[in-house]
């Protein structure tokens, strides 16, 4: 994956968890506020039918104002200006929060003028079995000095009520951060992938130039040999020194197929293209190919008019022969190997086709991947990278043009290149 691109996800990325969460806090502050305002309104709606009650009950009148009064987030005074008797009041306050179906644990306590003292009421709870609230109760229910005749009440279990009401809001908190960590468990494989790509692209490219030294000494060295004299007129090394010449050629083969990758993935990879007759650089690759076939046929059917195309002479030499090479790899017996080029309105089809192995569908689609290889394509000694038709592909792509593959196990193959006839210059 390029560098920008990586850069790119992670600030799109970073900003989307920034909208996520401060939309999330938002909402998360907004929904406590309007359950807080609401449970705040139905406490004081239980406590002024429950101070009318009171006063009914006494036959005095309530203060004008301030009869209800919220001391802090979860206390609440109320201010009845007559004697209270607490049982009553218990009593009063369980029916009237029923009736508001406020279902949440409270205690009260009565103020008492003769001793200047809160008289602990009780700890109520909607949960059945559950007895006195486990906190110091003076410190929990401080008394005003302000209000004369007065109870309070407090609900020790406000956040949690608040909170048990807001599952949807906590699932769906849940769910953000689960996408986070997930978003953040992404980047650090994508970057943690992207190292080992970088490490393994660093290694084969020093990898390879290491083994082109070695190769081009050995190829001297052989061809030396095989000029010389005494050599030539002794078949047994005769035949040594073309091996070590055929293979020191494969291996360089080989060398210069991953250099090409290796290339390919270099950041300024750049095309140097010029006008090229494609029938006559067919043919000479053709011929050339044809030269190194031991046995079978490789031919070319040439299109009617002359095609001139736009593109890079020496990758697109590359990508023909790589395309003929497998042909010839692919074949169990002697390889029948066709080239032609086919002269469409708008654009040129340039076909290779085999007779050899062939290959299944669900392959077919994996075959243009890097490091991919058919697991029963190995029939031939010659044992490949799985590069060739990445390498193909991607200078493909890099001129436009379009590469595809028709096969049949144990038919043959078809690969297809489709190049546009007016490419821009
Ligand atoms: P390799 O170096 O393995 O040949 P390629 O990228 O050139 O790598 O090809 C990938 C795989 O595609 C090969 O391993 C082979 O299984 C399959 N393949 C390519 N060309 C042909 C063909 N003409 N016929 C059958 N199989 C092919």
């Amino acid at each position: 994956m390029p560098n920008h691109l990586i850069r790119r996800i992670i600030i799109l990325g970073g900003l989307s968890i920034i909208g996520i969460l401060f939309i999330q806090s938002y909402w998360l502050l907004k929904t406590w506020d309007i359950k807080d305002k609401e449970f705040d309104q139905t406490v004081h709606i239980v406590l002024r039918n429950v101070a009318t009650r009171m006063s009914k009950f006494n036959k005095t009148q309530l203060p004008k104002s301030n009869l209800v009064q919220r001391r802090s987030s979860n206390y609440y005074a109320v201010n009845i200006n007559s004697a209270i008797d607490a049982n009553i009041l218990e009593q009063y306050l369980l029916t009237e929060m029923d009736k508001q179906s406020l279902n949440i644990a409270f205690e009260y306590a009565v103020y008492d003028c003769s001793s200047d003292e809160l008289v602990y009421g009780n700890y109520c709870s909607p949960e059945p079995g559950e007895k006195g609230y486990n906190i110091k109760r003076s410190a929990n229910l401080p008394k005003f000095n302000d209000l004369i005749y007065y109870f309070v009440v407090r609900f020790p279990k406000r956040e949690s009520f608040l909170l048990a009401n807001r599952n949807m809001a906590l699932t769906l908190t849940l769910l953000s951060v689960l996408a986070i960590v997930f978003f953040l468990y992404s980047m650090w494989v994508i970057l943690e992938q992207k190292r080992m790509s970088e490490l393994q692209k660093d290694f084969i490219n020093n990898m390879t130039h290491e083994f082109k030294t070695p190769i081009s000494s050995i190829k001297i060295a052989a061809d030396f040999l095989s000029n010389d004299p005494h050599l030539k007129s002794n078949e047994r090394l005769s035949r040594y020194t073309q091996i070590i010449r055929d293979q020191n050629q494969r291996l360089n083969q080989q060398v210069e197929k991953v250099l090409n990758v290796a290339r390919l993935e270099r950041d300024r990879f750049e095309l140097k293209k010029e006008d090229i007759e494609l029938n006559s650089l067919l043919r000479e690759i053709v011929n050339n190919e044809s030269l190194k076939m031991k046995q079978g046929r490789l031919s070319f059917l040439p299109s009617e008019n002359k095609v001139t195309v736009y593109a890079d002479k020496l990758h697109l030499v590359n990508v023909v022969a790589n395309m003929i090479d497998n042909a010839i790899k692919y074949s169990i017996n002697d390889p029948i190997v066709e080239l032609s080029l086919n002269e469409e309105q708008n654009h040129v089809l340039l076909h290779v086709k085999d007779h050899g192995i062939g290959i299944d569908r669900e392959n077919q689609k994996k075959l243009f991947d890097k490091f991919y290889r058919v697991s029963t394509g190995n029939v031939h000694d010659v044992k490949g990278f799985g590069l060739g038709l990445f390498y193909v592909k991607n200078i493909c792509n890099a001129h436009g043009w379009q590469i595809g593959v028709q096969s049949e196990p144990g038919k043959g193959s078809e690969f297809t290149i489709t190049i546009p006839k007016h490419t821009e210059k």
